[in-house]
């Protein structure tokens, strides 16, 4: 089969569109057709080598596509798939644990299937999973208009409330109004200057929370914008990791909770993944979510699927489209 491969760290130079063996199925796996496969900024880490991996791999872990052979019998051949970490999602074939798939119901484009649920149900842990939402909250989204952060805002809009995004550009900016934010941000080089200004915009307090996915470059700002016993939710690094830091720092901002959550932990269970995911797919039929998917690359234009994404020029979700002959 046709897949990309990674035979050692490195930029998306390192992205390899490869012949290779079809994967085998291990137990409670079956084998799936891809036609489309996910793009994360978590795939980036591993790539990069910032998160532990082994070369030789195939990047991605979620996507969309039609069983080929459950050997259980239970799920019948061509039916349409979405699932959520098999790894080597990035190929023309990947092996998915039955326990970690739903069907794509009818009306739920591949595409959009494709890239629900790892920014779904991440976006859906962290409004009820780190912190449970209450209608009045008040919170800042960074990175906005990205994969996750259009999803966020749309969940937590529907759950009235307070949302400021930070964006950096005139198209995100409308994108990040679109999904439901209450005012949007630039970042610019304001720092401490943008913290008061969006603390103006909340009635002159801090926000009950702060989503940031960006890291280095916008957590002393998130210090800053979240109120007394606020919660500061650090779960991604898109700039570089957040430098050391001296705890005291959290009294001193107003005895601030911290925490850097990942996806793994809030669907550790199978059931767990189940009851987000499910809130995801429904989220998504009842439209209070509206997936946004960046045009497609071919699966060969992965490393420029990469590039874009690290180079802030994607928006919403992104995915890898499979063709066959
Ligand atoms: P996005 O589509 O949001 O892409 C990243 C965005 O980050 C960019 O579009 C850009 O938006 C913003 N950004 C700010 N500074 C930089 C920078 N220096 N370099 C690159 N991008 C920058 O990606 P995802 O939705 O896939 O992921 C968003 C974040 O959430 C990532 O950090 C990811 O690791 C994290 N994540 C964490 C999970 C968890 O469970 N912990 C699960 C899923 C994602 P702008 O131009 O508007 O600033």
């Amino acid at each position: 089969m046709k897949a990309i491969l990674v035979t050692k760290h490195g930029g998306p130079e390192v992205l390899e569109y490869t012949e290779i063996a079809d994967p085998v199925p291990g137990e409670g796996q079956l084998l799936v057709d891809v036609d489309y496969a996910g793009v994360n900024y978590i795939d980036t880490y591993f790539r990069s080598g910032t998160y532990a991996s082994e070369p030789p791999y195939i990047p991605g872990t979620e996507g969309c596509g039609r069983v080929v052979d459950d050997p259980l019998g239970e799920i019948a051949p061509g039916t349409l798939v979405a699932w959520h970490d098999a790894p080597g999602s990035y190929a023309e074939k990947v092996a998915v644990d039955r326990n970690r798939l739903v069907a794509v119901p009818e009306g739920v484009q591949p595409e959009v299937a494709a890239s629900m649920l790892l920014q779904g149900m991440t976006s859906h842990y962290l409004l009820h999973g780190v912190r449970d939402t209450r209608p009045g909250d008040t919170m800042v989204i960074t990175a906005g208009a990205g994969g996750v952060g259009l999803i966020l805002t749309q969940m937590a809009a529907a759950l009235e409330t307070t949302v400021y995004s930070i964006v950096s550009s005139d198209e995100k900016e409308d994108l990040a109004y679109k999904a439901g934010a209450t005012k949007v941000f630039r970042y610019g080089d304001k720092g401490s200057a943008l913290a008061e200004e969006i603390k103006e915009a909340n009635g002159g307090k801090g926000v009950n929370v702060v989503y940031d996915g960006v890291g280095r470059d916008t957590f002393q700002f998130a210090l800053e914008v979240t109120g007394p016993r606020g919660l500061v939710c650090s779960f991604g690094s898109a700039s570089g990791d957040v430098e050391p830091f001296k705890i005291q720092e959290l009294n001193q901002h107003g005895a601030l909770f911290l925490t850097r959550p990942s996806l793994k932990h809030y669907v550790a269970t199978d059931e767990e993944f189940l009851m987000r995911a499910q809130a995801v797919v429904r989220a998504i039929e009842d439209g209070t979510v509206r997936m946004r998917v960046h045009p497609p690359y071919e699966l060969k234009n992965a490393r420029k699927a990469h590039e874009d994404l690290q180079a802030r020029k994607t928006t919403g979700s992104v995915v890898l489209k499979i063709e066959r002959d």
